[in-house]
C-alpha cells in the first residue's frame, strides 16, 4: 500500500516535470545531447585527417624533387602542351592507395558514432535491445559511405593540386614558388576541409545509427527533422525541414540538396544538408 503510494506520487511528480518543458526545451536537449556524442568523434577524426593530409603534402614535395621538372628553358608554346607532359602524374600523390588510407583511417569513426548514436536511442526509447551493428543496412552503409568520402576527398585534393601546378608550370615558375602553390592546397585542407568533412562524415553516419535504431526498436513510426541549435552552421535550408516528419526509409525531400552530399537523386534521407551541417532527428513514436 505504502509503496503503491510512493510510486503514485513519483509518477505525479515526473509528469509534472516534463509538463513544464515545452517541446522546444525537449528538441534542444535532444540535439546538445546528439552534440555532445557526436562531437568527440568529430574532434578525433579532423585531427586524423589533419596527419594524413599532412603526409599527402610530404609525398608530393618529395615527388617534386625526385621527378624532373618541365624546363623552364623549353620553349612551352601553350598550355595544352604543358599538360600533355607526365611531370604532374609523377608529382602527385598515389590515388588508390591513399584511397585506401583514408576509407581505412575513417572506419573507427565512422561505425564508432554509427554504433554509439544507435545505441543511445535504443536506450533512450527503453525497448531492451541492444543496437545491432551487423544488420544489413548498416553494413551496407558503412560500405558505401567510406569508399564514397575517400573517394571525393582525394579527387578533390588531386583536382586543386593539378590546377595550380598547370597554372604555375605554364607560368614559368621555380620549384619553390611550385611548391608555395602545393602548400596553399594542403594549409586550406588543414585549416577547412578537415573539419568540414569530419563533420559531414559523422553527422551523416550518426543521423543513419539514429533512424536505423528506430528501425530496429519497433516502436517508432517516424522521423522528424530537427534543425541545428547552432546559429553559425544551419541557416539555409534546414529551417524550412525543421519540424517537418517523413516515414522511417523515406526522404525529406529534394529541393536544395548539393550533389557532394551523395545521396542517391537527390534525396534527403537525414541530415546532413548541407557542408557543416549539424542537424539531426526526433522519433515519432507509435500512439
Ligand atoms: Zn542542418
Amino acid at each position: 500500500m505504502l509503496l503503491k503510494q510512493i510510486k503514485d506520487n513519483t509518477d505525479t511528480l515526473v509528469d509534472e516535470i516534463m509538463n513544464r518543458f515545452t517541446k522546444e526545451d525537449l528538441n534542444t536537449i535532444t540535439w546538445r545531447n546528439f552534440i555532445r556524442r557526436t562531437r568527440p568523434y568529430e574532434v578525433k577524426f579532423t585531427k586524423v585527417l589533419k596527419g594524413l593530409f599532412k603526409q599527402q603534402e610530404k609525398e608530393v614535395l618529395s615527388n617534386m624533387r625526385k621527378y624532373p621538372h618541365p624546363n623552364r628553358e623549353a620553349q612551352i608554346d601553350t598550355y595544352m602542351e604543358v599538360l600533355k607532359q607526365n611531370w604532374l602524374s609523377d608529382w602527385l600523390f598515389a590515388e588508390m592507395m591513399w584511397r585506401r588510407r583514408f576509407s581505412n583511417a575513417g572506419k573507427p569513426f565512422i561505425g564508432g558514432v554509427l554504433e554509439d548514436v544507435g545505441q543511445a536511442e535504443l536506450t533512450n526509447l527503453v525497448v531492451g535491445i541492444d543496437f545491432d551493428i551487423d544488420s544489413p543496412a548498416v553494413i551496407s552503409f558503412q560500405k558505401k559511405f567510406i569508399e564514397k568520402y575517400s573517394k571525393v576527398v582525394n579527387e578533390t585534393t588531386l583536382d586543386s593540386l593539378r590546377k595550380t601546378l598547370q597554372a604555375g608550370v605554364t607560368a614559368g615558375e621555380s620549384i619553390p614558388e611550385l611548391s608555395k602553390r602545393v602548400g596553399k592546397v594542403f594549409d586550406f585542407a588543414d585549416k577547412q576541409r578537415s573539419l568540414q568533412i569530419a563533420r559531414s562524415e559523422t553527422i551523416r553516419a550518426a543521423n543513419f545509427g539514429a533512424e536505423e535504431a528506430y528501425i530496429q526498436s519497433g516502436v517508432v513510426k517516424a522521423k522528424e527533422w530537427l534543425t541545428s541549435f547552432d546559429e553559425r552552421t544551419c541557416k539555409i535550408g534546414c529551417k524550412e525541414l525543421h519540424g517537418r516528419k517523413t516515414g522511417l526509409g523515406k526522404s525529406f525531400g529534394k529541393q536544395g540538396v548539393s550533389a557532394d552530399l551523395g545521396y542517391t537523386d537527390g534525396e534527403i534521407p537525414h541530415p546532413p544538408l548541407h557542408v557543416s551541417c549539424r542537424c539531426t532527428l526526433v522519433a515519432v513514436l507509435i500512439e
